[in-house]
């Protein structure tokens, strides 16, 4: 089972991300984690990808198609599948995505459409902090750790990212609309989305997710 999680920033797809991962089993391919490593480690691709990133603003596609392509050839356990993250983003990467997986093992078998109004973003957003061990995500109003900065789960640090401000979140929004909004048309038009209200409790939200995935069969 591949399943493409979409969302705007903040929408919750990280958070889904983890809960589906956990309970599937399928690989986790989020872009975003994956150019976050690589800027970590100072690696070329990072070094091509940061300042794209810094500014809200997507890395072309060619870096990102080719790195995501990379990742899905190596992936070490190919039959329990794949949850992609962050990517498709863009019409081109979804029409490049389809070429390269369609008729395969790889093509995409559902679509979790995270739908929630562009006025709830900007809290969930700038309030929004990792751990910068485990990757596991608080946010300091809805869902803090219980000693402020520090990780409940593995007592790392905890951080914002850089691209989680006010700024960026703008660009990053106008990005969504333009770019991924494409994305979300192709894939509905072929019949996979199913439509997710984010906008409601976490637990309330996962309900919804895991009563979706649980009509389809994993492994
Ligand atoms: P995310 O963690 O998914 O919010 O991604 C963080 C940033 O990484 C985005 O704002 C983009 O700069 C970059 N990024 C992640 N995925 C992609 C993608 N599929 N195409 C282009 N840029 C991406």
């Amino acid at each position: 089972m591949n399943i493409l999680i979409m969302g705007g920033p903040g929408a919750g797809k990280g958070t889904m991300s983890t809960r589906i991962v956990k309970k599937y089993h399928v690989n986790h391919i989020s872009t975003g984690d994956i150019f976050r490593s690589e800027i970590g480690m100072e690696t070329e691709l990072g070094l091509a990808a940061k300042d794209y990133i810094e500014k809200g603003l997507l890395v072309p596609d060619e870096i990102t198609n080719g790195m995501v392509k990379n990742y899905l050839e190596h992936l070490s356990d190919k039959k329990s599948g794949f949850l992609l993250d962050g990517y498709p983003r863009t019409l081109d990467q979804a029409v490049a995505f389809d070429k390269l997986s369609g008729g395969t093992m790889m093509a995409i078998d559902i679509v979790i459409a995270m739908e929630i109004p562009f006025e709830a973003l900007a809290e969930r957003v700038t309030g929004r902090r990792l751990c910068k061990d485990c990757g596991a995500i608080y946010h300091i109003k809805s869902q803090p750790s219980r000693q402020e900065g520090i990780c409940d789960q593995c007592g790392g640090t905890l951080y914002q990212r850089k691209d989680d401000t006010v700024e960026s979140l703008n660009v990053r929004l106008d990005e969504y609309t333009k770019q991924t909004q494409p994305v979300l048309d192709f894939y509905e038009a072929k019949g996979l989305v199913k439509h997710i209200n984010a906008n409601q409790p976490i637990e309330k939200v996962w309900a919804d997710v895991a009563s979706v995935l649980n009509g389809y069969s994993f492994g």
